[in-house]
């Protein structure tokens, strides 16, 4: 990035773009963003930061003002659901030894997602809108001035050093540098990669709803009496009717996030919007094959809060050949490069860290390099994602796979082999 005294533009005011401007800003490089929504706008939901996402947020001073709004997590426990059939007594007399299922949990798996020692940090399950507002706050403490309700339409003119372009309401402007921050449904990809089928999120294939539900609602058995291992928090429990996903979000650990995920068909904008605002559908949804879960999952998702639920359909992008327009004015940043599946938590995560490298690298020589080295770092975090899926298969689905023992440590990561994820790894030469 130059040291210029024009502002460098930024479109989206997301965890990227933000992270950006104050990126920059701690190098002295001045920036403004333009976000299409307005300033009233909340953002629903949980997210979680792992330590990679925590540790650039600490040299931003960001994490200081969040860490104590949200979850603190080490390890994340994958378990499963187990029928045992049980002597039911009261029948037993007139019947003779008749039995009833009882569902069990049981653990499979520790997952090691962050840890003050190892890392530097713990991971920090928060809600998003919670680190948008502080992300919001420092900049206005720097004077990074964000536009709201100001929508990104078109580049009028790039040259090789500079480029125009035009918002929606008629406006133009003009930056030696356009970032977009854009988000997966980024308008300012397809000035970088200009065909379509390159460049155009892909249907995934599932859709997450996820709900909030009060702790003392759910009152979960303590992980740590003998038997209740398999209550771990937070916690993956899968069952022959998928996953559901248990994870607090506040420091006092009274709140909850519920998840359950399905194969789901592809809808249009329109679609998802629709279905995002009809609360008691998806609200059916989570409470499908409620008798395949434990009680306490039962509860959790009978009592959980209907004004709270989410949804998160998955899309994912094609690898792209490039971030940077030819004439290299043009930047992609976050989910507008990248989007990361959801199994590792690190969407939000690669976002910050490109972005921090993307303000530290310098001009020309350094941009090649952040965009080579930010590729092959996120291709190896997409394939974690891939490897992370055999991790929610029933126990008989997973051994059928035959994966190693070195496969498997490799993914846990219980002894820093997931360094190169949550240590510096992702910007290390930057
Ligand atoms: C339910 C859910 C749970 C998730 N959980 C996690 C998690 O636990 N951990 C994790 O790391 N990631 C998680 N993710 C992924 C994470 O949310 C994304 O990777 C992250 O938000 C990407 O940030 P971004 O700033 O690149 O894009 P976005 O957050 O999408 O922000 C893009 C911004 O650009 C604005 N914009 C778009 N177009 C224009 C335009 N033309 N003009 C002006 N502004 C525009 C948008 O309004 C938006 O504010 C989750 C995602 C969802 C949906």
């Amino acid at each position: 990035m130059p040291n210029s005294p024009e502002p460098i533009a930024i479109i989206g005011a997301g965890i990227a773009g933000l992270t950006l401007a104050l990126s920059l800003h701690h190098y002295s490089i001045p920036s403004v963003i333009y976000e299409m929504r307005p300033e009233s706008h909340l953002t629903p939901g949980p997210i979680m930061l792992a330590p990679n996402a925590l540790r650039i947020f600490d040299k931003l001073g960001v994490y200081e003002r969040i860490r104590d709004a949200g979850f603190p997590i080490e390890g994340l426990t994958f378990s499963q659901t187990v029928q045992q059939k049980q002597k039911d007594s009261a029948k037993e007399d007139s019947v003779g030894c008749e039995k009833q299922e009882q569902i069990k949990v049981k653990k499979v798996d520790d997952w090691l997602i962050g840890h003050e020692k190892m890392y530097g940090y713990k991971a920090l399950r928060i809600m998003r809108q919670s680190v948008l507002v502080v992300l919001r706050a420092l900049c206005a403490d720097v004077g990074i001035p964000i536009h709201y309700s100001k929508c990104f339409s078109h580049i009028t003119l790039e040259s090789p050093t500079s480029v125009s372009f035009a918002f929606t309401d008629g406006s133009t402007a003009t930056t030696p540098f356009l970032v977009g921050a854009d988000g997966i449904w980024s308008r300012i990809r397809s000035i970088v990669v200009p065909d379509p089928e390159k460049a155009e999120p892909v249907w995934a294939g599932g859709l997450a709803i996820t709900a909030t539900v009060k702790a003392e609602a759910i009152n979960l058995p303590n992980p740590l009496q003998d038997g209740n291992e398999g209550w771990g928090l937070p916690n993956i429990m899968s069952s022959n009717a998928g996953v559901v996903l248990i994870v607090p979000y506040t420091l006092d650990g009274k709140l909850i996030q519920l998840a359950r995920q399905w194969p789901w068909e592809n809808l249009s904008k329109d679609g998802w919007k629709k279905l995002a605002s009809d609360k008691q559908f998806l609200h059916d949804q989570l409470l499908r094959d409620l008798e395949v879960w434990p009680e306490p999952v039962r509860r959790g998702l009978e009592k959980l809060e209907k004004e709270s639920i989410v949804v998160w359909p998955y899309y994912s992008l094609p690898k792209l050949e490039r971030w940077r327009s030819e004439k290299g004015r043009v930047i992609i940043v976050g989910d507008a490069a990248h989007a990361v599946p959801p199994m590792a938590g690190q969407g939000a995560c690669q976002g910050v860290e490109g972005a921090w490298s993307l303000a530290g690298a310098t001009l020309n020589d350094a941009l090649n390099l952040w965009e080579k080295q930010r590729q092959e770092h996120v291709a190896k975090v997409v394939q974690l994602t891939k490897d992370l899926n055999s991790l929610r298969l029933p126990l008989q689905e997973r051994d059928k796979l035959g994966l190693s023992e070195e496969f498997w440590r490799n993914v846990m990561g219980r002894n820093g082999e997931l360094m190169w994820l949550y240590g510096n790894g992702g910007i290390e030469t930057l």
